[in-house]
């Protein structure tokens, strides 16, 4: 490989943003950290601009560009703050950037992954809401710009490893039969069901094998999270929501599976920590070491499956509806469910109703065609009204 590859971690401070800059930090022969944002966590901005010197990190507000240009000049470094939406679209789209790792949270993660996009950048995508709202927009903006988008998503970043380099000719035609997303069931998938009405925002964040932001633990302890990720898999594999079947696997060993016509199963196993499908993506089509530890199959010692349960797990349903309803209601589910998940991790409804309040909303609406951007916010922002409105008349 020739020089650094300059890298901009958007969502810095969260999860997926600190492995990311874990895996950078390996290798710096190989990438430096070009730009960096946060949200509300500007004092872990500051620490992480003293550990990597970025050209330039991005904040929210002029309050917070402010508490952190103290910090930075006190440190004595050059880092440069830009803000809002106009900055993440700076930091994602500025000619010096070869690589933009989208991990944002949610529908705010949208405009700069596509600022990204549209730059024909190499864009890391973690940022699934940001897929799921605006799918076809988003891929066509990838087939215009040219820009190549990888997977970070693990179920997604074994499916990417399992097919052939060349599967956007069409799944069939390179002989995949379906999809095998594999789900772990998360916090509640053996609780009884008359206990989900009560149980807490910390225990739906306390998820069996993976550590993750709460939004994410929420969505996996509802199963949203598959059905999210059924939305993203279609788009990314131009797959039909028919080809993508979820299977329930407790251990997160195996991270997604390719079902070819000849009877092969191809699957990508690995420990459940997010550095594999960053280093896989950072440094695709080469391989890096990640951090992570080599898989021991002997102490795992069984992988076990089961079929999803759609009475315990009502949002994989509807994210399905959403999937084949396709145009708008993709960008409403999204939208309804982030309103759902912020009132439950408020305790202002209870878990069940995280799902009553999206059927809410999907079924109050009827789906419009998205032709262009404006329609996915419009679709997002009615969603965020109705959402809203049943959180007025049932919430706490
Ligand atoms: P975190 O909550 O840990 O981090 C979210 C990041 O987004 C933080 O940097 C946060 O800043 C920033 N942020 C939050 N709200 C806004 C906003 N309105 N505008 C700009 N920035 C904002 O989430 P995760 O890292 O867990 O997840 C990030 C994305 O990756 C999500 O889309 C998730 O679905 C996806 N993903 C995550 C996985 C995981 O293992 N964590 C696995 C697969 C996908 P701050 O912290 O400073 O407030
Ligand atoms: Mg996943």
């Amino acid at each position: 490989m020739s020089r650094v590859q300059r890298i901009t971690v958007l969502g810095a401070t969260g999860s997926i943003g600190l492995s990311t800059l874990d895996v950078i930090a390996r290798h710096p022969e190989r990438y430096e950290v070009f730009a960096v944002s946060g949200y509300s966590r500007i004092d872990e901005l500051l620490a992480l601009c003293i550990k990597h010197l970025p050209a330039f990190a991005v904040v929210p507000s002029d309050a917070s560009a402010q508490v952190l240009r103290q910090g930075l000049k006190a440190a004595g470094l050059r880092t440069e703050v830009l803000v809002g939406e106009a900055g993440l679209a700076q930091v994602a789209a500025d000619p010096q950037v070869d690589a933009v790792m989208a991990a944002i949270v949610g529908a705010a993660g949208l405009s700069p992954t596509l600022a990204a996009v549209r730059a024909g950048k190499k864009v890391l995508l973690a940022n699934k809401e940001a897929l799921v709202m605006s799918g076809a927009l988003f891929m066509q903006a990838v087939r215009e710009s040219g820009a190549v988008l990888l997977p970070i998503d693990s179920e997604h970043n074994a499916i990417f490893q399992c097919l052939p380099g060349d599967f956007s000719r069409g799944l069939a035609q390179v002989g995949v039969r379906r999809i095998l997303l594999t789900a772990s069931g998360g916090p509640f998938r053996e609780t009884p069901l008359n206990e989900l009405n009560e149980v807490t925002p910390e225990q739906a964040c306390a998820h069996p094998n993976w550590s993750m932001g709460r939004k994410i633990s929420v969505d996996s302890a509802s199963m949203m999270n598959k059905g999210l990720e059924l939305i993203e898999a279609c788009w990314l594999f131009d797959a039909k929501p028919a080809q993508v079947e979820v299977v329930v696997h407790p251990q997160s060993v195996i991270h997604s599976l390719v079902d070819y016509v000849d009877g092969s199963v191809l699957a990508q196993l690995g420990n459940p920590d997010m550095r594999t499908p960053i280093a896989n993506a950072l440094a695709w089509p080469e391989r890096i070491d990640s951090g992570v530890a080599p898989l021991d199959l002997f102490a795992i010692a069984r992988l076990d499956f089961q079929a999803p349960d759609e009475q315990r797990f009502p949002c994989l349903r509807l994210a399905r509806q959403a999937a084949d309803a396709g145009n708008s209601a993709p960008a409403m589910l999204n939208a309804a469910n982030e309103v759902a998940v912020e009132a439950f991790l408020q305790r202002r409804i209870r878990f069940p109703e995280i799902a009553s309040m999206i059927d809410h909303v999907l079924n109050r609406e009827p789906v419009v065609a998205v032709e262009a951007l404006e329609a996915v916010f419009a679709a997002d922002q009615r969603a965020r009204v109705l959402a809203g409105q049943w959180l007025d008349s049932h919430g706490r």
